[in-house]
């Protein structure tokens, strides 16, 4: 295969801190010979393993990039054991446009793997963390919110895998982040993922939903901060910390199949019943939408296909047709002890 276009400013090998580009040759009307300039932390301290550690896969998704830039901004060498890779704002162009899709190609970059170093700006991206970044990482962390249209309960999450052996060390990895919820996710659509690229190279993965609606608050930013420092130190990466004084714990939810979504299918003006983390029956309504173009009929009832935690849900206050309104997931268990 071809080689990939993108150069990396930074030295993978070299021991201390680096801060640096993935450099991605783009030449445009505003600059002939231009080139998109991805921002990369490497930090290493000798042998150990590595961590890559990613947010901005999306571009409207904001804990990963604020928690990684602050990171990546006080991590020292002296404070790992092996490397941290650092990235951000992994589709850099959809991250400045503050959209989910690249404004170059309107790619979605977590549906563009494996990448082609020979395609869009979007496809070479996903092509270098494919074929050059996963290769070198054995613990990865892609950060995740809900972005504009979305709104989740802050959770971090693994898939069920072929491999047992590989999925409970991705569900340590992911117990070890501590979110306020641990989701066993189904995919309904996994071909192009991060995710699936780093599992199927049988690496530790571990992603998020942290929150949503297009931005971060100081709760889901905390929820950020604190997940990575437990996840890199259940990589060993990190020093363990001393024990906290009020143990947190994480509730364990479930996606079994796909009576978790409710999809919208009318077009109007949405209402939710039901807030997020909220605990909601088999056949309860959980919204209404109302025919936003005439007064005097009665609104299209939704119900909960399952009963359980209503974890995700419609940000936005207008709803369409084929959106999905609601995400219910199984609650497995209450009240598990976080331990790195
Ligand atoms: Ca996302």
């Amino acid at each position: 295969m071809r080689a990939s276009p993108i150069q990396p400013t930074v030295d993978f090998n070299a021991d201390g801190e680096q801060h640096g580009f993935l450099k991605l040759p783009y030449s445009h009307d505003a600059s002939a010979w231009g080139a998109v300039m991805i921002p990369i932390t490497v930090i290493r301290n000798g042998d150990g393993p590595t961590a890559l550690l990613t947010g901005g896969n999306h571009g409207d998704e904001y804990e990963g990039p604020i928690a990684l830039s602050q990171l990546a901004a006080t991590l020292r060498a002296d404070d790992v054991k092996g490397r941290v890779i650092i990235v951000p704002f992994m589709n850099y162009p959809a991250f400045r446009a503050g959209s989910r899709t690249s404004p170059i190609d309107r790619g979605n970059l977590n549906r563009s793997f494996p990448g082609k170093p020979d395609g869009t700006v979007t496809e070479k991206i996903a092509d270098y963390f494919q074929r050059h970044l996963l290769p070198l990482a054995d613990y990865v962390l892609d950060l995740h919110a809900g972005g504009r249209t979305l709104d989740f309960v802050p959770f971090a999450a693994i898939h069920v895998l072929p491999e047992a052996q590989q999925q409970a060390r991705c569900e340590a990895a992911m117990r070890a982040f501590g979110a306020p919820y641990s989701m066993r996710m189904l995919e309904l659509d996994s071909v192009g993922l991060f995710d699936t690229a780093a599992e199927e190279a049988g690496k530790v993965f571990v992603s998020t939903e942290l929150g949503g609606g297009g931005t971060a608050t100081a709760q889901s930013v905390a929820v950020a901060a604190r997940g990575i420092r437990g996840f890199l130190q259940h990589a060993g990466v990190l020093a363990h910390e001393p024990p906290e004084d009020a143990p947190r714990t994480t509730t364990l939810l479930d996606m079994p199949d796909g009576t978790c979504f409710t999809t919208s299918e009318h077009d109007g003006l949405l209402e939710m019943c039901k807030d997020l983390g909220e605990t909601v029956e088999s056949g309860e309504v959980i919204a209404r939408i109302y025919d936003a173009s005439r007064t005097g009929v009665a609104p299209v009832e939704y119900r909960a296909r399952r009963g359980g935690l209503l974890a995700a849900r419609h940000f936005p206050g207008l709803v369409g047709i084929g959106d999905t309104v609601a995400v219910v997931a199984d609650v497995v268990e209450r009240g598990i002890p976080v331990s790195v």
